[in-house]
């Protein structure tokens, strides 16, 4: 298993974390993000494949998903909205 994390391929900070979050339909999603800048990778149903994910773009300097990471912010907006919404 992959367990280490790299630094972040667009600013280099070490303070990148192995997160998750239940969406919409309640499932867990695994993503790896930057602390420092905001980069995150795209949504895994487990950790290892995000962390892998995570460390092939650092290796490979891939520009990673800045897309993922706006489509990720919308949707929790989204569900907080909607939680809002509900306790009214
Ligand atoms: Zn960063």
């Amino acid at each position: 298993m992959d367990k280490i994390i790299n630094s972040c391929p667009f600013c280099g900070s070490k303070k990148v974390i192995l997160d998750n979050y239940r969406d919409i339909e309640n499932k867990k999603r695994f993503f790896v993000s930057c602390l420092s800048c905001n980069a995150t990778t795209g949504f895994y149903s487990n950790g290892d494949s995000a962390i892998k994910f995570w460390n092939q773009a650092v290796k490979n300097k891939i520009i990673t998903n800045w897309i993922h990471s706006i489509i990720f912010r919308i949707r929790i907006i989204l569900k907080r909205w909607l939680e809002i919404k509900d306790g009214e």
